[in-house]
């Protein structure tokens, strides 16, 4: 292989960055799969050029680091993590390593590799003392408070010894998981993106009390260590830790490598039966006097192996193909496929993910395709292994929920809906409606809008207005006072002005910063709605695309339906932004011909709105005559008094510049 050195520095780099958002901000950027490739790649750079080898290379310590909101904790006893293989020959080949490298006899324990947040858990005195996280694997983090709220943690033990760490993984159980997302859904909150990162996310809270509600649960696999017992073998360990009253993983004694590959496959194929996702299995040395001997690398006891299971795939055909609209307006293609049986799981739909991948890979309904299941991730379809249908799926020129005409992003592969009263993104739409930067609505936050789409008072932001307050104090949770202030601040909303009103319709590329500017120049919304795309375009940072944005979400129904019942309810749509950009104060302009980039309203308009005035007529006050084509006896008027006459061209550069 032809390795770089700049390679090597990019691809550490890489890899330090998805750490972080991995462990410090519990939101992965990749799938555990693509990160594993990465970092294989990453060793074997490093085997072949060992003098690049960085100190910070994620191969050489443990990920994570230590979060300042909570207390330091110093680990007595250092919380490693395990060196990865694929494949049950590396397997074997790590059991008759260890086969030569300690004296007979010796056993092995197989155990499943729950993917969770690794935590030491201290008992005085068979009371639960504190806990930690695994932070950088020397110092962790204090989560006593929230570890306290988890349930199946024993807050005594029965006859433990004087004292004990022990160390295990916190997890959200699925079930837990499908309930809170469930939850989040209606109350158009973000959804937790896999038990994992959820579970870590909730053990990092600052409010143990967010962190009860998360529901977190713990299972024990180690005891890290122990003063006032011993123990003879990690399986010893493992009962000892049973017989206390600590829910523990499961362990399977192997003795042979064929034993603990056996072991392996059983735990692959029994997986759907935990509560947690597995994302591996564990071979560790039984004899912990032997554990001692080999002790570890930087990052790795040289003991154990964690075997990562392949994602699973398998063929099943296509019996339909069925497109969902997100939150944000994007159509996603989805396969439902006859069920097949996938890492533990019935799958009975995968993401075919845009149009260009269904494309690519002509599919269509009627195909057998190879369907993939990694780790956490969602199952995907790979390829089409037998074509049985003519051509590939095309996606609907509308919106499936609601009709409105789709358009495909500019600058990237996903299609999205434009519909302004798309009930697939209502929720989002309002929240997005009463945010800061838009008409900020006090007291309509996320939790609110929810409470009253369930109560069916609103289906689109602009049914908002119609709200009142008797209502509203009948909807869970609110209360008189707090329906007569939404009330109140709604009606306060109403002047905010066109900058606001235009960010608020969440228009695409339209955000705060282009309101603003599309509101300096224009004096109302009606005026923006007449002007052209390519009056637009003439504005600074309204490039065609935002342009043509724009221009198609004025002319659908669904938007001029929103603008109608804005109009009717009062809301102001006139401009309050102070026109910061006052070229033309004091110049007097003279229009005559035919203007062919601007009708001469929209001319005089933006005049105006740079502080200019537009007269109709020639005199010495004149500043510049801006003559089109066939112009009148204006422009001669203009040459005998020596007055600048500038066209069409020379007007579009003063407004550019
Ligand atoms: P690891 O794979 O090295 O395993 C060590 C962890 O396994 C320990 O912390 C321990 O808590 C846990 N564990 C669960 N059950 C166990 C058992 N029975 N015995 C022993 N340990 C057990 O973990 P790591 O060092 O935290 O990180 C590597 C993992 O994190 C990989 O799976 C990698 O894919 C993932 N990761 C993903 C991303 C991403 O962007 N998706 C980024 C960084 C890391």
């Amino acid at each position: 292989m032809n390795y770089t050195i700049e390679g090597y520095n990019a691809l550490v780099e890489r890899l330090l960055e998805l750490s972080v958002a991995y462990y410090d901000n519990d939101a992965p950027l990749v799938s555990d799969f693509e990160y594993d490739r990465m970092n294989n790649e990453l060793k074997a750079m490093e085997a072949a050029h060992p003098e690049w080898i960085r100190p910070d290379s994620p191969t050489q310590h443990v990920g994570g680091h230590v979060s300042e909101a909570f207390a330091p904790v110093d680990h007595e006893v250092p919380l490693e993590s395990l060196q990865d293989v694929f494949s049950f020959e590396e397997v074997t080949a790590f059991v008759e390593r260890m086969d030569g490298a300690v004296e007979a006899p010796h056993d092995y324990v197989t155990e499943p590799k729950i993917d969770g947040l690794s935590v030491a858990v201290e008992y005085r005195g068979g009371r639960f003392f504190r806990g930690a996280t695994r932070g950088n694997g020397e110092v962790g983090e204090d989560v006593t408070e929230n570890l306290r709220t988890i349930r199946s943690l024993p807050k005594t033990l029965k006859n433990a010894p004087e004292r004990i760490i022990v160390r295990g993984e916190v997890y959200m159980s699925h079930e837990t998981f499908q309930t809170i997302n469930a939850r989040r859904e209606v109350e158009g909150q973000p959804l937790l993106a896999n038990p994992r990162n959820a579970a870590a996310g909730s053990l990092r809270q600052q409010d143990p009390a967010v962190c009860a509600q998360r529901m977190l649960d713990v299972i024990f696999f180690n005891v890290q260590l122990a003063e006032g017992a011993r123990y003879e073998s990690h399986y010893a360990s493992l009962e000892a830790m049973a017989a206390m009253g600590l829910p523990v993983v499961a362990h399977t004694l192997c003795k042979t490598p064929k034993d603990c590959t056996d072991a392996i496959a059983a735990i692959g194929e029994g997986r759907e039966n935990y509560p947690f996702d597995i994302d591996g299995a564990v071979v560790k040395l039984n004899d912990l006097a032997q554990r001692q001997t080999l002790g570890s690398t930087a990052k790795y006891p040289r003991w154990a192996v964690a075997y990562k299971y392949p994602p699973e795939k398998k063929p099943s055909r296509v019996v339909d193909i069925l497109i969902q609209v997100g939150r944000t307006g994007v159509l996603t293609p989805k396969a439902v496929i006859e069920p097949i049986r996938l890492a533990g799981t019935t799958v009975t739909n995968a993401t075919l993910h845009n149009q260009d991948f269904i494309e690519n890979m002509g599919v269509n309904v009627g195909d057998t395709v190879l369907v993939q299941k990694a780790g956490e991730i969602i199952p995907e379809v790979l390829e089409v292994v037998k074509k049985d249908s003519e051509g590939f799926f095309r996606f609907p020129a509308s919106c499936p929920v609601c009709g409105a005409p789709v358009v495909r992003d500019e600058d990237g592969a996903a299609i999205r809906c434009t519909g302004a009263e798309c009930p697939a993104q209502r929720l989002r739409n309002i929240v997005h409606f009463a945010s800061k930067d838009a008409m900020d609505i006090d007291g309509l936050g996320p939790a609110v809008v929810a409470a009253l789409d369930r109560a069916g008072l609103i289906k689109t932001p602009a049914e908002l207005y119609y709200l009142d307050a008797q209502s509203v104090a009948a909807v869970d949770r609110m209360g008189k006072k707090s329906a007569e202030n939404l009330i109140a601040n709604l009606e306060e909303s109403k002047g905010r002005g066109l900058g606001r009103l235009l960010c608020a319709f969440g228009i695409r590329q339209v955000g705060a910063k282009a309101a603003r500017v599309l509101a300096r120049n224009f004096a109302s919304l009606d005026e923006l709605m007449a002007a052209g795309e390519e009056r637009l375009t003439q504005i600074d940072d309204v490039g065609p695309i935002t342009a043509k944005y724009l221009t198609d979400w004025f002319a659908s129904e669904q938007s001029q339906h929103q603008i109608r019942l804005l109009r009717e309810a009062g809301v102001s749509f006139d401009s309050r932004e102070e026109i910061a950009d006052t070229r033309f104060a004091g110049k007097i302009f003279v229009l005559t011909g035919t203007l062919e980039r601007f009708t001469r309203s929209e001319a005089e308009a933006v005049i105006e709105r740079f502080g200019g005035k537009a007269s109709g007529s020639v005199s010495k006050k004149t500043s510049y005559v801006l003559a089109g084509a066939n112009p009148g006896s204006k422009l001669a008027k203009a040459e005998a008094l020596g007055v600048p006459v500038i066209s069409e061209e020379d007007f579009a550069k003063l407004i550019e510049e």
